[in-house]
């Protein structure tokens, strides 16, 4: 009986201390399971890649979903332009309280992802939360809020250059010279974000010609017409540094070589004009005439330079703007490309970048779109700054384009925009896409100054409505009005 006792205390003990050790163990496990997940959580949030994360194809992007609420997209003034409401049921959808406003720019993420949905999407899907704070989200099941992207967009300048455009199709970029950020981006027409899945086989119908998801002010591409004399007058400047200014040119109205011929806009005969006339009243066939004078090698490497062919310093889908000539083009082929005609296409964030060059003395700043990206209780955890991105022309160039971009305001196409509260710079076109009646893209580059304010740049394109001068200069005077006067 003792033995036995004895064996049953022994074995009462062992199975006690089994018991511990399983409920060690158990706790333990626990402990251990509870650890890596958090650590396996931590990991995801902070060591993955950015690429990681935002590989569409990453099946893992899926996990982020289920314990991340994706962040707020906000204007520069904190106006929401994208955010995630969840029902009752837990069911989440993405809004977008603006509609069509910000299409383009803020994109979508409910139909696949793009524009800033896209890009930004590592961090909406990031939580910058403090630790305990996800720890108890974790023990709740209850999802942590992903962080907040504020953006530079105006929904002032954007409602303006939306309006500004109304039923026209065409696009608008503006941006602030001296620091590459962003202030709207519209793009026409346009299509609800709110809708798009509803709306997709309607949107990428084979009959459908408009391309609303096409976000013209970076993946359009058009003749840049008279707007790209300013870089047929840089390559003129470069190659007669000394009597640029003692140019001279008699208009007649039109100007043939070859097979070709080139009319001033509308028939208008110019008369004597110098180069910096020719520019202010863009005058076709002086820049025709002086095109066939010009060494093409260089004149190919100064575009090259100034980021034709080449790519573009944004995180937005864009495409590569095009420049091509050779020293065998035909006459016809280097009088139509000195006027912004021929084979070159560009885009309008591309013109707006080569015009903030200009008003920022020759400096190219990395244009960006998101100022900071924050946490969901509002403290900043990414601040974005201005960055140089390149010395685009030389400041002494910048200055003679300044002084030419003035001359079109005060003296040639671009007088809607003389005698206002501030001084604007700039250069119209009127680029012909074909031989009809309403043949032209009507286009504005420019910028203005007033003391007290940023320096801001526009470039504006009207498809198929006619000159520059009567179409574009007048959407850009409505952005810098409602941008001056606020
Ligand atoms: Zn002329």
């Amino acid at each position: 009986m003792a033995r036995k006792e004895t064996d049953g205390n022994i074995s009462a003990r062992k199975k006690a201390s089994a018991k511990n050790r399983e409920f060690a163990v158990v706790a333990y496990s626990f402990l251990a399971l509870f650890v890596g997940m958090m650590g396996y959580f931590i990991y995801f949030q902070v060591v993955l890649s950015e690429d990681f994360i935002n590989n569409p194809y990453n099946k893992r992007q899926e996990i982020f979903q289920e314990k991340i609420v994706r962040g707020t997209i906000y204007s520069a003034d904190k106006e929401i332009l994208a955010e995630t409401v969840t029902d009752a049921d837990g069911k989440e959808t993405r809004r977008y309280p603006y509609d069509n406003l910000f299409a383009h720019a803020v994109g979508y993420a409910n139909h696949g992802k793009t524009g800033l949905e896209s890009f930004a999407n590592f961090n909406l899907l990031r939580s910058n939360i403090s630790t305990p704070e996800k720890i108890a989200g974790e023990l709740s099941a209850v999802k942590n809020p992903g962080d907040n992207v504020v953006t530079t967009l105006s929904v002032a300048l954007q409602q303006t250059a939306f309006d500004a455009i109304g039923a026209f199709r065409g696009a608008v970029v503006v941006m602030e010279p001296k620091t590459g950020k962003i202030l709207a981006m519209v793009s026409k027409p346009d299509y609800n974000p709110n809708t798009v899945s509803e709306d997709w086989a309607l949107l990428t119908a084979e009959d459908n010609d408009k391309s609303q998801l096409l976000n013209r002010a970076t993946q359009g591409l058009y003749p840049p017409g008279s707007t790209f004399k300013i870089l047929t007058t840089l390559e003129y400047i470069r190659e007669h540094p000394a009597d640029y200014e003692s140019y001279q040119y008699n208009c007649t109205g039109d100007f043939a070589s070859g097979n070709a011929k080139i009319h001033c806009y509308g028939g208008t005969r110019h008369g004597s004009v110098d180069l910096k006339s020719s520019f202010a009243r863009s005058c076709n066939t002086s820049y025709a005439s002086l095109g066939l004078t010009l060494d093409l090698n260089r004149f190919k490497s100064l575009c090259d330079e100034m980021l034709f062919n080449s790519a573009l310093p944004i995180d937005l889908l864009y495409n590569k703007s095009s420049f091509v000539l050779s020293p065998n083009d035909a006459d016809s082929a280097v009088m139509e490309t000195s006027i912004g005609q021929g084979k070159t296409l560009v885009t309008p964030l591309h013109m707006a970048l080569i015009t903030s060059a200009i008003a920022n003395d020759g400096v190219l700043m990395k244009p960006y779109v998101i100022d900071h990206i924050e946490n969901a209780n509002g403290s900043t955890v990414e601040q974005n700054k201005p960055a140089v991105f390149l010395q685009l022309i030389t400041q002494e160039e910048a200055v003679i384009l300044q002084d030419f971009m003035h001359a079109v305001v005060s003296d040639g196409t671009g007088k809607k925009l003389k005698d206002q509260i501030y001084d604007a710079y700039g250069k119209t076109g009127s680029a012909e896409y074909s031989t009809g009646a309403d043949s032209s893209h009507s286009w504005f580059v420019g910028y203005a100054k007033m003391e007290g304010k940023e320096d801001i740049a526009v470039s504006v394109i009207v498809e198929r409505s006619g000159s520059g001068s009567e179409y574009a200069v007048p959407i850009a005077k409505e952005i810098f009005e409602v941008y001056f006067q606020n």
